[in-house]
C-alpha cells in the first residue's frame, strides 16, 4: 500500500436524460462526497460540444474534474458506483461514458485529448473513435449501454489537461431533492438587481429587451439557476443577489460557453458542410421573408455566386426585426450553425449597405404631372399633354439599420455563442441583444 499521492482526473459524460438529473449535478456531488479524502486541484470543467449533434436534448454538456488522491483505485471505484447508480440509465438517450486519466499518463495523452476536444466541439465523431481512441491511449474508463457518452467525457479530460483555450465561468446552484421536478422559486426582481449589479462581468442572467428572466431552468433537473461571467468573483457576486428557495450545494465550472469554439472561417459555401458552425461572409440575394412559426429566411450569395438560407427563427424574438430591415445587395458575415441547408443566425455583422430605393413613375417634365405607364417596355407616358419618357423616378430612402455587429437575444443564445460584450477591438460598432 504506497502513500504517494497521485493526480487524476476525470471525465464524465451523458448521465442525464429529458426527465430529470444532470451531469454537472453528479460532477458537484462527487466532487463533495470526495473531498473527505482526496484534494480538488481546481475548479472542475463543463464544455459543451458541438451544438448540432441531435442525439442530446439539453446542450451536450460534459464535465471533467481534476483531483489529487492516496488510492486512484478507491475514487475510480466510487466514481463508477455513483454514476451507474445515479445516470438515467433508463432513458432511451442516455449513454454514460466515465474516463479516467491518472498523472503519469497526462504527457502522452494530452496533445491527443486536446485535439479530440477541439474536434467535438465543431466536428461530428463516432462511438468507434472514441473507443479506439481510449484503448489506443490505454486510459480506464467505464462505457454503459452504446457508450456515446464517451466522446465527452474523453473532451472534458482533454480540456482540463489543455490550459490554452479562452474560457468562461458558470455558478450552478442545485436544488434539494425532495423538490426537484416542481416549479423553483426564485425572486425574478433579485435576478434583475444581480444582472444590475455586475453587467456586464456577467451575462445572459436576464433578457431586458424581452422582459424575462434566462437564468433559470424549466426542465425537471436539479439546477435551481446558473450564472455566467467572466471569472469567479463575478458569478459569486452576482449569485449572492439572488433571492430563492434552498439551496442544496453549488458549483462554479470553468467553461467553454460564450466563447465562439463551435465556429469554423469559410471563405464560401462550397466549403459547408451540414452540422457544422460556420462564420460566412456574402451578399443578401434575396429580401428577407417570414414564413409559418414567424422564421424570418433570406438567402446569402457568396463571392462564387452559391447561395445557402440563412435563419432567425421564432425564438430570436426582437432580432428577427433586425433581419428583415436587409435588403439585396447589403454585405454582411453571418455566425451560426448549419443543418438541414440552413443557417441559424447566431450573430451577424452588418459591414455595408446599400442604398435602398422607392421606385416611382416620373413627373412630366412638362406639365408636371405624375405619368402612367405606356405599357410594358414602352416607358411613361402623360397622359394630360402627351410628353413621353423613358425613365423612373427613384427616390433614396433612409435605412433604418446601421452597419455594425448584432446578435440574438439572451433568451436565444447558444450555450457557445460569445457574447458582443466579450468581444474587444471589433471594428465596428457593437449592439448588444440586451
Ligand atoms: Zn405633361
Amino acid at each position: 500500500m504506497s502513500s504517494e499521492h497521485t493526480k487524476l482526473i476525470i471525465g464524465i459524460d451523458d448521465t442525464d436524460s429529458r426527465e430529470g438529473m444532470c451531469t454537472t449535478y453528479l460532477c458537484a456531488l462527487l466532487r463533495d462526497d470526495l473531498s473527505s479524502f482526496v484534494q480538488v486541484i481546481s475548479e472542475p470543467i463543463l464544455v459543451r460540444l458541438n451544438p448540432t449533434i441531435p442525439y442530446k436534448t439539453r446542450g451536450n454538456a460534459s464535465v471533467a474534474l481534476f483531483l489529487e488522491c492516496r488510492d486512484s483505485q478507491k475514487v475510480i471505484d466510487l466514481v463508477i458506483d455513483t454514476v451507474a447508480s445515479m445516470a438515467c440509465l433508463d432513458g432511451e438517450n442516455t449513454n454514460p461514458g466515465v474516463v479516467f486519466v491518472i498523472e503519469e499518463q497526462f504527457g502522452n495523452v494530452k496533445n491527443k485529448l486536446s485535439s479530440f476536444f477541439r474536434r467535438a466541439v465543431k466536428d461530428v465523431i463516432t462511438i468507434d473513435e472514441a473507443k479506439e481512441l481510449s484503448s489506443e491511449l490505454d486510459l480506464k474508463f467505464r462505457a454503459f449501454k452504446n457508450g456515446r457518452g464517451l466522446i465527452g467525457a474523453l473532451s472534458a479530460c482533454g480540456a482540463m489537461l489543455d490550459p490554452d483555450w479562452d474560457h468562461t465561468y458558470e455558478y450552478l446552484a442545485y436544488r434539494e431533492k425532495e423538490v426537484w421536478g416542481t416549479k423553483r422559486e426564485v425572486e425574478e426582481l433579485s435576478l434583475f438587481e444581480a444582472d444590475r449589479q455586475t453587467y456586464p462581468d456577467t451575462w445572459d442572467t436576464v433578457d431586458h429587451v424581452n422582459n424575462i428572466t434566462v437564468c433559470v431552468p424549466h426542465s425537471g433537473d436539479p439546477v435551481l439557476y446558473g450564472i455566467r461571467g467572466k471569472d469567479i468573483s463575478s458569478v459569486e457576486k452576482a449569485a449572492s443577489f439572488v433571492i430563492s428557495e434552498p439551496v442544496e450545494r453549488m458549483c462554479i465550472y470553468r467553461t467553454n460557453q460564450g466563447t465562439d469554439m463551435h465556429l469554423i472561417h469559410v471563405s464560401g459555401i462550397s466549403e459547408i458542410k451540414e452540422m457544422h458552425s460556420y462564420i460566412l461572409e456574402g451578399e443578401v440575394f434575396s429580401e428577407p421573408a417570414t414564413i409559418r412559426g414567424g422564421h424570418t429566411i433570406f438567402s446569402l450569395k457568396d463571392s462564387a455566386g452559391n447561395l445557402i438560407d440563412c435563419a432567425a427563427f421564432e425564438p430570436t424574438k426582437n432580432f428577427r426585426e433586425l433581419v428583415r430591415k436587409l435588403i439585396p445587395g447589403d454585405r454582411i458575415v453571418v455566425y451560426g450553425s448549419v443543418t438541414e441547408n440552413t443557417l441559424n443566425i447566431e450573430k451577424i455583422k452588418l459591414l455595408e449597405l446599400v442604398k435602398a430605393y422607392e421606385i416611382r413613375n416620373p413627373l412630366c417634365p412638362s406639365c408636371g404631372k405624375r405619368m402612367k405607364s405606356a405599357g410594358s417596355g414602352q416607358g411613361y407616358r402623360c397622359k394630360k399633354c402627351g410628353t413621353r419618357s423613358e425613365f423612373t423616378e427613384n427616390k433614396e430612402l433612409k435605412r433604418d439599420v446601421l452597419p455594425g455587429f448584432y446578435e440574438v437575444p439572451p433568451c436565444a443564445r447558444r450555450h457557445l455563442a460569445k457574447q458582443l460584450l466579450r468581444f474587444e477591438n471589433d471594428d465596428l460598432p457593437i449592439y448588444p441583444g440586451r
